[in-house]
């Protein structure tokens, strides 16, 4: 018997989603069995230490088309996101969170674009009321940070909740970096692109992994994944306090020429010692940021390993 060609893989990552497991089953095979197509589900366990695991084994027993993999510990949803892509084999691939906050209703319309011909189909989120403040906030922050800085730009208030084609999974896994900020992977292998708006609903069960230092973390990661401005920005700012330096110091110099010897200046002087200390220190972390992230590419681990697949 020839497999029969797989039409649409929805990829999920589950990290301690034991509450979610049944509701978003139901919803996503409500969905997908109405579009009438062959599919597959790509459930990636992501080491987690509840029963999320089980869970998936029993939707496994009564519904047809699933496929776990589980992780042999948590690596991170991009990490998780990247294993489930890799082992997804339908024409259009769909990432999707666990927690349903992204409507799968609109799996329909990624479809009809996708049927017009479009390689990628974004979910755009226009109302993230259900964010948090400083969730929006800071994510608005970084997007206007991170698309100043960085040539791929990454579009506004998409998640990871997307279609892509083959053609587009194959372009991402050519990727070689095993840091995978998966946001600006998808933004920079490019491809035409569709957008679709929704209204970004409330976590249904269980609760985010991702707050404060966290999301600052992932912020870090996203920018020196994609840009060297950060690295540069030493170059000119380190020319800018140099040149200043040298104006204040002929200043002074020429100063003491005409009116002799100044002894005061023990306020200016140490204010500018700790000023410039301060400024290297900062250059220097910076740097070392991007140390750090060549050090771990450098000794090209796998992004994840596989404990079993179900
Ligand atoms: N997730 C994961 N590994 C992690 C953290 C999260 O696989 O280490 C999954 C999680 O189960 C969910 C998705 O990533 O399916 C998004 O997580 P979450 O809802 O916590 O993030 P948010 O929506 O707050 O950005
Ligand atoms: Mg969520």
């Amino acid at each position: 018997m020839t497999q029969q060609q797989i039409s649409i893989s929805i990829v999920c990552p589950f990290y301690n989603e034991e509450d979610m497991v049944n509701f978003f089953m139901g919803e996503i095979f409500t969905i997908l069995e109405s579009i009438n197509r062959p599919f597959e589900i790509v459930c990636v366990n992501d080491g987690s230490s509840d029963n999320t695991l089980e869970k998936l084994l029993k939707e496994q027993e009564t519904r047809k088309n699933i496929k776990i993999i589980n992780l042999s510990r948590n690596f991170g949803k991009e990490a998780a996101l990247t294993a489930g892509l890799d082992f997804a084999r339908g024409e259009a691939i769909i990432p999707i969170d666990a927690d349903l906050q992204d409507p799968p209703a609109l799996i329909k319309e990624f479809i009809a674009y996708w049927d017009k011909g479009y390689d990628v189909v974004l979910g755009k989120r226009t109302d993230r009321s259900t964010d948090s403040l400083g969730k929006r906030m800071t994510a608005q922050l970084f997007y206007k940070v991170h698309n100043k800085i960085s040539p791929t730009k990454i579009p506004e208030n998409v998640g990871d909740f997307r279609l892509v084609t083959r053609k587009v999974l194959k372009a991402i896994q050519e990727l070689p970096e095993n840091q995978r900020f998966m946001k600006g992977i998808f933004a920079w292998v490019g491809f035409k692109t569709a957008v679709v708006e929704y209204k970004r609903e409330k976590r249904k069960q269980g609760q985010t992994s991702f707050n404060g230092w966290h999301l600052w973390n992932f912020a870090l990661e996203g920018v020196t994944s994609f840009s060297t401005v950060p690295l540069r920005v030493w170059l000119y700012l380190g020319s800018f306090i140099s040149l200043s330096a040298f104006c204040y110091g002929s200043f002074i110099v020429i100063r003491t020429l005409i009116f002799g010897i100044d002894v005061p200046g023990y306020a200016s002087l140490l204010t500018t010692i700790l000023f410039l200390g301060g400024v290297q220190m900062i250059g220097i972390g910076v740097i070392g940021e991007y140390i750090g992230r060549m050090y771990m590419e450098s000794k090209r681990r796998p992004p994840y390993i596989i404990d079993r697949i179900f």
